[in-house]
């Protein structure tokens, strides 16, 4: 059953942990589609937005003129390769701010839902020959990159819109051997264009928030129930438990009673029995004793099972300290089977409260019982008393102690200590339930401090009104 038990709860556990791993991947699977979504509503939304500005087209021209301008000088000898973009930084500065505050206003225009930054990039500005193209300029990775207008990210965080390709001839008269010539050239410029999203992230949460929210709210129920059913299936299994225990405790009780009066009963059926009248006092005495001790034992089931609110007390004034003395003289007298020494001390304050003094003499045996009970055959138990603001009893023994995950069940109903093995000592778990449950009709608190071997002590406090 056990063993049942905890596969069921391992796989729930698994099941559990199954379920959110697929939860897990669909809300990635679900991110991943929302953001390609919303990369592409705001790159169809940006896309070949220089068509609506005509201002663009003349910063295109200039941007166009001085490419013209060094692909001649390279054609003519006077420019090298490798410093084609020499100068171009004084043009970009005087057109980019122009260029940035142009696009912006378009998209404004578009109503972009988030702040967009855009870029212009060379891709390649290639000489178109007859016979074999000049690739003066070509990206090739990102050292060469040649940022052309907008603002500055870096395009690996960044997607791309489109590529455009403008294929410009470009005439340039010049003398050579003073003689006049014109040099004819044809050149394409690719670009590229790329934009930047910087709050995407938090657009795409914002998307998701439903989704969000409802995964969490429902993985929330489904631990919020398995946690439930695990606590409940538990809590029954120790219900069971405890059942089992308190059968196999309450039969033990009644066996030997049982068997007591089935001797005694036969024995008086024995012939020649009444010329033994001793014998048959004796025998009737004992049919006494223990039908006694089973009225005690059912008596025990009936009332100490009761829960604080059934307990109807009928208080009176009492004097503390006589009270406590007869109760401990009594209990001294009625210990036969054990060596006990009674340490009393008393700090009192208050004389006299009022309580019920049948119950609390109930509550008070119980835990001395229980004092000698459980310890060996020289028991010493300290019963100190104080009336202050309320009253504190502590009754402290040197019995076997009760570990610290024990103490926390030690009030349950029906709870035995290390349930088989203790049988030899008499119980039914009951004792301290009922005290816990008197001292709590009083408005009273009990507390137990104990060690495993060093002895346990209770502290009942009960408040004076
Ligand atoms: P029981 O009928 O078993 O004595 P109680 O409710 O009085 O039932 O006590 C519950 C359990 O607490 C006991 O079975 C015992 O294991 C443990 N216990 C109670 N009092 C003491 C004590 N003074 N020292 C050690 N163990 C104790």
């Amino acid at each position: 059953m056990k063993k049942n038990i905890r596969i069921l709860i391992i796989a729930s556990i698994l099941g559990v942990i199954a379920l959110s791993g697929i939860q897990a991947y669909l809300i990635y699977n679900t991110y991943k589609l929302e953001k390609d979504a919303f990369i592409e509503e705001t790159k169809s939304s940006v896309f070949r937005f220089e068509e609506s500005v005509p201002e663009i087209e003349s910063q295109y021209e200039t941007l166009t003129d001085f490419v013209a301008n060094k692909i001649a000088d390279y054609k003519l000898g006077h420019q090298k390769k490798a410093d084609l973009f020499q100068g171009y930084s004084t043009i970009k500065d005087s057109l980019n701010s122009q260029f940035i505050a142009l696009y912006q206003a378009e998209f404004k225009r578009r109503n972009l839902s988030h702040p967009v930054k855009f870029q212009k990039r060379l891709k390649s500005i290639i000489i178109l020959e007859k016979s074999k193209n000049d690739t003066l300029y070509f990206e090739s990775n990102n050292a060469n990159r040649q940022h052309l207008l907008g603002e500055l990210f870096n395009v690996e965080d960044a997607y791309r819109t489109n590529n455009s390709q403008t294929s410009t001839s470009l005439n340039r008269n010049y003398t050579e051997n003073g003689e006049q010539k014109t040099l004819s050239v044809d050149f394409q410029i690719t670009t590229i264009d790329y934009f930047n999203i910087d709050g995407w992230k938090k657009e795409v949460f914002k998307r998701m928030l439903g989704i969000l929210a409802l995964s969490i709210l429902i993985f929330t129920l489904v631990l919020g129930l398995l946690y439930y059913a695990i606590k409940s299936l538990i809590s029954q299994k120790k219900i069971a438990d405890v059942k089992t225990d308190f059968i196999n405790n309450i039969t033990h009780e009644l066996k030997t009673p049982l068997a007591t009066l089935s001797l005694a009963t036969k024995m008086l059926k024995k012939d020649g029995i009444k010329s033994q009248p001793q014998l048959v006092d004796n025998t009737v005495s004992t049919i006494e004793r223990q039908n006694k001790r089973l009225q005690k034992l059912i008596d025990q089931v009936l009332n100490n099972s009761l829960g604080y609110k059934e307990i109807k007390l009928n208080k009176e004034s009492v004097d503390i300290k006589d009270y406590i003395h007869t109760v401990l003289d009594d209990f001294e007298l009625s210990v036969k089977s054990k060596d006990i020494t009674i340490n009393r001390t008393f700090s009192i304050a208050n004389k006299t409260i009022t309580l019920d003094k049948f119950y609390i003499t109930t509550a008070l045996l119980n835990i001395l019982e229980n004092a000698v009970k459980y310890s060996d055959d020289n028991v010493t138990i300290h019963f100190n008393v104080e009336s202050n603001s309320q009253l504190n009893i502590s009754i402290g023994d040197n019995g076997i102690g009760i570990s610290d995950k024990d103490q926390k069940q030690i009030f349950e109903k029906f709870f035995r200590v290390g349930n088989k093995e203790i049988h030899n000592v008499k119980g039914l778990g009951l004792g301290l339930y009922y005290t816990n449950q008197i001292i709590k009709a009083h408005s009273g608190t009990i507390v137990v401090e104990s060690k495993k071997d060093r002895g346990t002590t209770f502290i009942i406090a009960i408040p004076f009104n």
